[in-house]
């Protein structure tokens, strides 16, 4: 499939969401991207019946003439990107603009009197992308092993006395050396009582003995991301209750992971792996959704919890993390990621999800 070919099909899905106005602002830059290929940072698109217009300011005009694909219009006027778009809905007599969700206030406050009307039209640009195209799935694996070769190379160095802090830079720095362009997220290096909170970020603490460690992190390419995580033990006090719920959430993770299938909702992999926990009694310790879509960003629909009605279908991406946080003791995640396809599923994440227990 040629870049243009795939500008027009998306361009004609996007057309397909016009129902009830004539234009619509895609303001969300990671939408732009996806619609026209553009990598900059600054860009609106403007879908019309008649015309697809992307707008950005001067200082991305060579960007923008080599990354926007067909059927696109690049249009860089004076001014800012804002003023050019301003400039075309009024000229065009747009009778009625739709608006992302995801729209800044101020861009809302600024266009909605160039257009007659204007009309929410929620998230459904950003629905579009959850189904991947091969080019894309190609460059989640990619992402994928960057980040698997990473953590091969870090992960055993985890060990007492070393900081939450040495540990994640070392994953950064590894992660870049490979090929990333930036870490997608803050990694989180979660150690002992800090790990019993599941969205802890990186401190000074030295990894101690009984630790549980938590680590979650994840490595980009061409703009995509993955995302996955593990937890290790190192030896000590109450070894064998840290075991214990490790292996439940392995087996809460592989229950997820199991269930998926293209038809379903996704609240059936929230529940597969709640169930696990939750008869093993550790519900209340699982306080999240069980995973998230992926791709150009690293959180994206579709959700995977407890009220997820989105139908799974093949090409969709997504993690299964479910996790276990008891405050005092120490939690355990572990997150992998998974392609839907036609059969059933495919797992992108080829590390190792047995305890490793550092003496
Ligand atoms: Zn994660
Ligand atoms: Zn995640």
């Amino acid at each position: 499939v040629s870049a243009g070919a795939r500008g027009e099909s998306l361009l004609r899905a996007v057309r397909r969401l016009l129902t009830g106005c004539d234009g619509l602002v895609v303001s969300s830059i990671v939408n732009v991207r996806y619609l026209t290929g553009f990598r900059g940072s600054t860009a609106y698109a403007l879908v019309l019946r008649d015309a697809a217009l992307f707008f950005t300011d001067f200082r991305y005009q060579e960007q923008a003439e080599a990354e926007v694909r067909e059927p696109w219009s690049v249009v860089v006027g004076k001014g800012t990107a804002r003023a050019g778009m301003l400039r075309e809905i009024v000229n065009r007599k747009v009778a009625r603009l739709g608006f992302e969700s995801s729209a800044p206030f101020e861009l809302y406050e600024e266009l909605r009197g160039a257009a007659g009307d204007v009309q929410a039209v929620g998230d459904r640009v950003a629905r579009l992308r959850e189904v991947k195209t091969a080019e894309e799935i190609a460059a989640i694996r990619e992402a994928v092993r960057r980040a698997e070769v990473a953590y091969r190379e870090v992960g055993p160095r985890i060990r007492a006395g070393v900081t939450e802090r040495a540990i994640a830079n070392r994953l950064e720095e590894r992660l870049r050396r490979e090929g990333c362009r930036r870490a997608p997220f803050d990694i989180i290096v979660a150690s002992g009582p800090n790990s019993s909170r599941p969205h802890a970020g990186v401190t000074d603490r030295k990894v101690r003995p009984g630790d549980l460690v938590t680590v979650d992190w994840g490595g980009e390419a061409d703009g995509y991301c993955s995302d996955m995580t593990r937890t290790v033990l190192v030896a000590g006090k109450e070894t064998a209750r840290k075991k214990a719920i490790h292996g439940l959430v392995l087996r809460a993770n592989r229950a997820g992971v199991r269930s998926v299938r293209a038809g379903l909702s996704t609240r059936t992999v929230d529940r597969a792996a709640r169930r696990v926990i939750d008869q093993a009694g550790y519900g209340e310790y699982f306080g999240h959704g069980t995973g998230h879509g992926i791709g150009l960003d690293v959180h994206e629909r579709p959700a995977l919890g407890p009220r997820g009605t989105t139908r799974i279908r093949s090409g969709m991406v997504f993690t299964v993390e479910p996790g276990v946080y008891v405050p005092g003791l120490g939690g355990v995640r572990i997150e992998d990621m998974v392609l839907v396809t036609g059969k059933g599923y495919e797992e992108l994440t080829a590390l190792p999800r047995e305890l490793e227990i550092i003496s």
